[in-house]
């Protein structure tokens, strides 16, 4: 089924009262004369948080290639001692080739990398959305990750929201990834109102903690499909690959006929239909 896409404003997504938007039912959801904000998935059913997958499949050959920033809410001792989660070769790599790119953020990875998420935040060529803040699963069973209780859901996404305005990121994405994608309805539900789409994927590339470059570029090269969404890591100590092998699935996917979208575009297209 096609999903009905729907803007909202910016202010109602982004601003400080992230809470008011829309589950309180306060009003003037879209009144305002501010433009139309970034393309989202209208709620399910009692406002259910719709999730996105992947775009059309008959619009023409475009991919969304997305990065997730990870960082476990206990892991700053481990980059304080040396350990890199951040990536800047693989964003200079994107940067070169000319890549349009849509990083997943955790909210502790902006408080360990203000400076990097001010950069991205602020280059158009990528769009900043939010991966919560903690990186703890919103499902009982996910990756053996620590589990958030669903009475903190809403909270830890709004306080990644937060941290990613302090670091200077001006226009944060109403999307949402579900850190280790690990979502149910419970979730779902327990951010029904924010205005998020959760944002899942069609092919998984397998960096994380690949040692294999050639493997993750052969499954990225076989899964991908016009509309696909690509999740790999912007985490070096996780995903060391990664760079590497965005520099040799760009070229051959660009050969192919793809044009590299980031999600925003996609969303927007799944509203339009076929
Ligand atoms: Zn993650």
């Amino acid at each position: 089924m096609i999903p009905h896409v729907r803007s909202i404003t910016v202010v109602c997504v982004l601003g400080a009262a992230l809470t008011a938007c829309g589950a309180a039912g306060s009003g003037r959801p879209s009144a305002s004369s501010s433009p139309a904000g970034p393309p989202v998935l209208a709620p399910g059913p009692g406002g259910l948080t719709p999730v996105f997958e992947h775009g059309p499949r008959t619009r023409g050959k475009t991919v969304a290639l997305t990065f997730d920033a990870d960082m476990t809410a206990d892991q700053g001792p481990r980059a304080a001692s040396g350990e890199h989660f951040d990536n800047p070769g693989l964003i200079g790599a994107l940067r070169e080739l000319k890549v349009p790119a849509t990083v997943f953020m955790t909210g502790r990875w902006a408080d360990q990398y203000p400076a990097q998420a001010r950069d991205l935040g602020r280059d158009p060529q990528f769009e900043v959305a939010n991966h919560s803040w903690s990186h703890y699963a919103f499902t009982a069973d996910c990756y053996g990750l620590p589990t958030v209780d669903a009475d903190g859901m809403r909270a830890d996404v709004q306080r990644a929201y937060t941290s990613l305005r302090k670091a200077g990121v001006p226009k944060a994405m109403p999307y949402f990834r579900f850190p280790g994608g690990c979502y149910d309805q419970r979730a779902l539900r327990a951010l029904s109102g924010l205005g998020v789409t959760a944002v899942q994927w069609d092919v998984v590339s397998g960096d994380a903690f690949a040692t294999d470059a050639d493997a993750v570029v052969r499954q990225v090269l076989d899964g991908v499909k016009p509309g696909s969404v690509v999740v790999m890591h912007c985490t070096r100590s996780a995903a060391p690959t990664t760079e590497q092998v965005v520099r040799r699935v760009v070229p051959e996917l660009r050969e192919r006929g793809y044009r590299f979208v980031k999600v925003s575009e996609l969303i927007g297209q799944a509203g339009t239909g076929r």
